[in-house]
């Protein structure tokens, strides 16, 4: 991969392109990282006001798969990541024969499907040395039935979609056969698994980058707090968690990641369940071929965030060890900020949560806010994780986000 310098001018006369396919918010802070640098940055999105279109030199308003709209991206950009993970795999594949993609079609594949996702971890269980939680594979009523018969043991447990799920969406919790029959047909009989509910005593997340020459750089651990299958929390700083389990997920995800022949930014999701058992700790969930919102504490507390990463990685530019400056805690930013308790429209107190010392406020541009939906996130940073506490309590207590108690 020869570098795209920013800046550059190529022999047709164009200007170095970078190019996404997606225009979510993991978009809109890709393309900010890429014209800091000095890109020129082009989004494909069908979306008119999405968050990365508003901000991107180019925005071609097409859907992902449209040939032309592909065929565009592929003129105006040296090199194209993504930033959604259920963009259609085909379209990474068609863009990868004329320009370098990161990742790959083939990996991105793997991550959408949680059949094929799980597969490759235990594939690589030896050298990572996590497996993820007890499974059964349910696509046909016969595996429904051979697992009501057998499996009694993965439950209670999670049915998930092996495709399109994501903030916890396309997963029903059952306790019991029927409840388990019942959930199948309530997703429609679509390809599933059933994993069993594993007792959670913590949640992390390894980002690692990965460049066309197999360099991995990566990231500390980062403690994530879920509340209603949505991130509310995320905890980046020493001490988050016990130093042991940090390494070994840190190892674990550069692991995945090199089995994979991944380049770009990965992240690999953990459940840390109660000691003792057969799984010793830690357990490996998913992993998104992208970055992750998890990572965006990584803008404001260390000296190269994730997305500064991805553009690096795609564009064959050197990737260093990033270092964390400060302590962070991150919030998420729901829609639900923006209701007060009687269900009316209302503006977040901007004012009080900004007068706080150490609070960086990222919005996404959607223009309608929506329960659940991620409207932004407070990165909080200090010169020590007590008065990051101190200060991320008292912007929750202002927004009234949940997961209060976690910080
Ligand atoms: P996202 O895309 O936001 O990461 P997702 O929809 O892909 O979420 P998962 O990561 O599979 O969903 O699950 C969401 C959350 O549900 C997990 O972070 C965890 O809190 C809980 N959860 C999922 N699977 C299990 C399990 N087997 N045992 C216990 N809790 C689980
Ligand atoms: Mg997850």
């Amino acid at each position: 991969m020869t570098p795209i310098f920013p800046g550059s001018v190529d022999a047709a006369g164009q200007r170095a392109t970078l190019g996404v396919l997606g225009g979510g918010q993991l978009g809109r802070m890709f393309v900010h990282a890429a014209q800091r640098l000095g890109y020129f940055t082009a989004v494909l999105e069908p979306d008119a006001q999405s968050p990365a279109g508003q901000v991107s030199h180019h925005h071609i308003q097409t859907d992902y798969d449209d040939s032309a709209g592909l065929a565009q991206l592929a003129h105006l950009c040296q090199a194209i990541t993504t930033e959604f993970e259920n963009v259609p795999a085909q379209a990474l594949q068609t863009l990868a024969l004329t320009r370098p993609v990161a990742p790959s079609a083939a990996v991105v594949g793997i991550a959408q499907n949680r059949i094929e996702e799980k597969a490759h971890f235990a594939a690589c269980a030896d050298v990572s040395g996590v497996t993820c939680a007890p499974y059964a594979v349910i696509e046909t009523p016969a595996q429904l039935q051979a697992v009501q018969d057998d499996q009694a043991d993965l439950l209670p447990g999670i049915l998930k979609t092996a495709r399109m799920g994501y903030d916890g969406k396309g997963q029903v919790r059952v306790k019991t056969a029927d409840e388990l029959a019942a959930a199948w047909a309530e997703l429609g009989g679509v390809a599933c698994v059933l994993e069993k509910m594993l007792p959670l005593t913590a949640e992390c997340s390894v980002l690692i980058a990965r460049g066309w020459d197999g360099k991995v750089v990566s990231y500390a651990p980062q403690r994530n707090v879920h509340v209603e299958g949505i991130l509310a929390v995320t905890h980046a700083y020493e001490g988050n968690m016990p130093p042991a389990l940090a390494t070994r997920a840190r190892e674990a995800a550069v692991s995945i990641a090199h089995h994979l022949g991944y380049v770009g930014v990965l992240c690999v999701e953990f459940f840390v369940v109660e000691d003792g058992s057969e799984h010793g700790g830690l357990v490996v969930n998913e992993m998104a071929p992208r970055p992750h919102n998890s990572g965006h504490y990584t803008i404001d507390a260390c000296d190269a965030s994730q997305f500064d990463l991805q553009v690096h990685a795609m564009a064959g530019l050197p990737l260093p060890q990033p270092r964390q400056h400060s302590p962070a805690i991150m919030l998420n930013l729901l829609g639900d900020v923006w209701f007060n308790t009687d269900g009316q429209l209302q503006e977040p107190d901007w004012y009080s949560v900004l007068s706080l010392p150490g609070t960086h406020l990222h919005l996404y541009g959607k223009l309608e806010a929506r329960a659940g939906r991620k409207m932004g996130h407070l990165t909080v940073t200090g010169p020590d994780v007590a008065s990051v506490k101190t200060v991320a309590r008292r912007a929750a207590e202002l927004l009234s986000l949940p997961g209060l108690d976690a910080i």
